[in-house]
């Protein structure tokens, strides 16, 4: 990261501003408004905005199924029965992974099952998952049904691990440590790679070799991680993956998902999976026959024919990552989340209503910075959304404030230090 020297001046957030090489993507989006102002949207980590191109994309799918009908899965520029396909180039390179690697399909949690039954195969005394205290709970409740659906009990199952007493993150070689404590039991080891709470980023690949080490299969839930931070999936050896599009990848409210599966995997047929018709050899997928040949690759793993509607819309916001390109986002990323960090240290110093949990190196974290609230509540949080601010309170006592390099600011990194200093003046 180039060392800037920050300043809490308007002025110098206007500068930034202009020398900002992605300050043009801003236009790109719609910003929802309060009060008729353009709100200050730190709320990326939950929902990304909408790009104004989104629409065209979907109106194209719209019109070609109005002026087709059914005849759309074959005719046209991209044939319905190839909609997932010009999604893969950029989805690989999001994920440091190849074209083989990576497909759209789904929902996050549905894809997580889907994984898991392929990847959670315990044995005799391996049985256990490595997982983290306090994972988001839909992956909480997916291990749970999964390791019950094999016959165990969650607590005697799931490791769950945990900072130590009085730390909010986890640290890398307490992760490696237990990995190493418990490879003779672990089936499988499954954790996010930014979490969605504390918005830590995780050394995937220490903790990927680790349980390569040791023959244990390695999971990550890249939710809060995709568009976010840069990802090395294929050299890391990361078994699986799996995703949501609506967060950083701006590609709308419940929109289609995605599985990494490492090319050591996508090509043998005999790793157990639930089939589905998408999933057979293409040549073959209309021939109706009897007995499922699994596609190489992560295709393999599809069920469903291809969510044509959901994955236009995916297309128009892969396609301005692929202009703003993920190195200039994350060094933006960088700038712009260190700045928010300065601006709240000098705003809150000296006070001890809010506390920043995020780690303070910009490795272990990507654009998130999570405050713990001791003093005032919601109701704190409350009065910043009343002065145009949009973020994310999560119980019991945590703000997530997430500036997005594609469509945020340093103005309103800027002005959110304003009311935030009124809030605590008042
Ligand atoms: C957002 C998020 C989900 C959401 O799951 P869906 O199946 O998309 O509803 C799951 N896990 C994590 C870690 C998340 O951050």
């Amino acid at each position: 990261m180039p060392n800037v020297a920050y300043e809490l001046s308007r002025e110098f957030a206007q500068q930034m501003d202009e020398i900002d090489p992605l300050k043009a993507f801003r236009e790109q989006f719609f910003l929802p408004e309060k009060q008729g102002k353009p709100a200050i949207y730190f709320c990326g980590n939950s929902l990304g905005l909408q790009p104004r191109t989104a629409a065209s994309y979907l109106q194209a799918e719209l019109e070609k199924w109005a002026e087709m009908g059914v005849e759309g899965h074959f005719e046209g520029s991209v044939p319905w029965v190839d909609a997932r396909k010009p999604s893969k180039q950029q989805l690989a390179r999001l994920l440091g992974a190849g074209t083989d690697e990576v497909v759209a399909m789904n929902g996050l949690s549905v894809n997580l099952h889907l994984l898991l039954v392929s990847f959670y195969r315990p044995k005799g005394n391996r049985f256990k998952v490595l997982t983290e205290v306090g994972a988001f709970p839909s992956d909480q409740y997916a291990l749970e049904s999964q390791v019950r659906y094999h016959g165990y009990r969650p607590e005697e199952a799931l490791l769950e691990i945990a900072p130590r007493p009085g730390e909010h993150l986890l640290r890398t070689a307490d992760i490696l440590e237990k990995i190493r404590q418990h490879k003779k039991e672990l089936a499988l080891v499954m954790l996010p790679g930014v979490q969605y709470y504390t918005g830590q980023c995780f050394d995937m690949e220490a903790i990927s070799r680790e349980a390569r080490l040791h023959g244990i299969p390695v999971g990550f839930d890249l939710a809060h991680a995709i568009g976010n931070v840069p990802l090395s999936l294929h050299d890391w050896e990361v078994d699986f993956a799996t995703w949501c599009s609506y967060k950083y990848l701006n590609a709308g409210p419940g929109n289609v998902s995605g599985v990494f599966v490492h090319r050591k995997h996508g090509s043998d047929p005999e790793i157990p999976r639930f089939a589905g018709w998408w999933g057979h050899v293409e040549e073959k997928r209309f021939a109706m026959e009897k007995g499922f040949i699994p596609m190489k690759g992560a295709d393999g793993w599809l069920l469903s024919n291809d969510p044509v509607l959901g994955l236009a819309v995916l297309q128009a916001s892969l396609d301005i990552f692929e202009a703003a390109g993920m190195e200039r986002i994350r060094a933006k990323s960088e700038l712009l989340t260190g700045y928010l960090e300065f601006v709240l240290r000098e705003t809150i110093a000296a006070r001890d209503a809010l506390e920043i949990i995020t780690p303070s190196k910009p490795t272990d974290r990507g654009c998130q910075l999570s405050l713990l609230v001791h003093k005032g509540g919601k109701s704190l949080v409350d009065t910043w959304t009343k002065n145009g601010l949009v973020a994310d309170w999560r119980n019991p006592n945590v703000v997530r404030l997430a500036p997005v390099p594609l469509y945020n600011s340093f103005q309103e990194v800027y002005a959110f230090g304003e009311i935030l200093r009124a809030s605590l003046d008042g």
